[in-house]
């Protein structure tokens, strides 16, 4: 039996289908992390991305895939982060039908992004497994198509076309720091930059509190942790126990992964906003926490992927100040 994986072709080839619906995003120069680390430290703004996150990527590549039948019938998904509005936003552009799923626990505010995508949405339960039990029953009874956040190869394939980018607009990088969840957004990347490039070193980043893919590299095996909250919520949650494909992927492809603490994603989100003039989500903020506490040893050209900018603004303003953390402490 052949292994399933993605490689540079399927990568390429989304590149096509999803070119015109999704930013090709600028990559500067940080002068302020060059300076400090000695080496070109380079940003990716993937934040800027529409819908505020790279997830765009691999939703339009996975419904661009779709058969006509499929399309006829409209995707569902449980996630209401930014998948979830990845998803509805790219359905939206193909005249689809998007069901978002959600528990009755979801705050108003990520209820109306998703609504104001011209998403459908359903509420049920009071948790992520009712909602997912619900996505489950759509999917048995009214034929929806369910498009997982990480574990599809068309949504690795598209979260990729971010790999292709980096190697065109950083030639030399030596290394790649890459925020880490279910690891679409790494096994993607990586897979593009290692065919070109087999030398960059590229290194998973994901919070201590809750790495599940780091305890499933360690352990061996997909493996389950306890969800914790985090400054870093797009980094929440499991890699699946069935996981099919990020977790054999990220394990021969990545060449290290790093655990972040709340405050050094912090000092991410803030150094983002006073050196950078970014506005960045804790996920989106990782590589250059990372870079800042000195977590990982670049030696050359270095890329970090600032992935989205979901953030609440009260949140982020409590972080700049320096009130956050002691908030969360107490
Ligand atoms: C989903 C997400 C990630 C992690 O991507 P995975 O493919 O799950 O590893 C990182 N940053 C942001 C902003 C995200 O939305």
């Amino acid at each position: 039996m052949t292994e399933m994986t993605v490689e540079l072709q399927h990568i390429r080839a989304a590149r096509e289908r999803i070119a015109g619906k999704i930013e090709r995003t600028p990559c500067v120069v940080s002068h302020s992390l060059s300076d400090r680390v000695g080496h070109p430290v380079h940003l990716k703004l993937e934040h800027h991305q529409t819908t505020g996150a790279f997830k765009l990527r691999g939703a339009s590549n996975a419904i661009a895939a779709l058969s006509a039948d499929e399309k006829s019938r409209g995707v569902v998904a449980a996630s209401t982060g930014n998948h979830g509005r990845a998803l509805a936003h790219a359905a939206k552009l193909e005249g689809m039908r998007a069901m978002i799923c959600m528990s009755r626990l979801v705050p108003e505010n990520k209820l109306d992004a998703i609504r104001r995508l011209g998403a459908d949405i359903r509420i049920i339960g009071n948790s992520q497994d009712d909602a997912q039990e619900e996505v489950d029953r759509l999917v048995a009874e009214e034929g929806l198509v369910m498009l997982p956040p990480f574990d599809h190869p068309d949504i690795i394939a598209g979260q990729g076309t971010l790999g292709l980018e980096i190697m065109e607009q950083v030639p030399d990088a030596a290394s790649v720091l890459v925020p880490l969840s279910g690891g679409g957004l790494a096994a993607g990347v990586a897979a593009a930059l290692k065919a070109a490039s087999p030398r960059t070193n590229v290194i998973g980043i994901s919070m201590a509190r809750g790495a599940a893919m780091k305890a499933s590299l360690d352990a061996g095996r997909p493996v389950q942790v306890e969800e914790l909250p985090t400054l870093a919520d797009s980094l929440g949650g499991g890699i699946g126990l069935d996981n099919r494909l990020t977790f054999a992927m990220c394990r021969s492809l990545l060449d290290d992964v790093v655990l972040l603490s709340e405050d050094e994603i912090a000092a991410g989100i803030r150094h983002a906003y006073e050196e950078e003039r970014e506005i960045v989500e804790g996920a989106g903020a990782v590589g250059i926490g990372a870079l800042l506490a000195g977590r990982v040893k670049v030696s050359g050209s270095t890329v970090l992927i600032l992935s989205g900018r979901n953030i609440d603004m009260g949140l982020h303003r409590r972080i700049v100040c320096g009130e956050a953390i002691a908030e969360r402490a107490a």
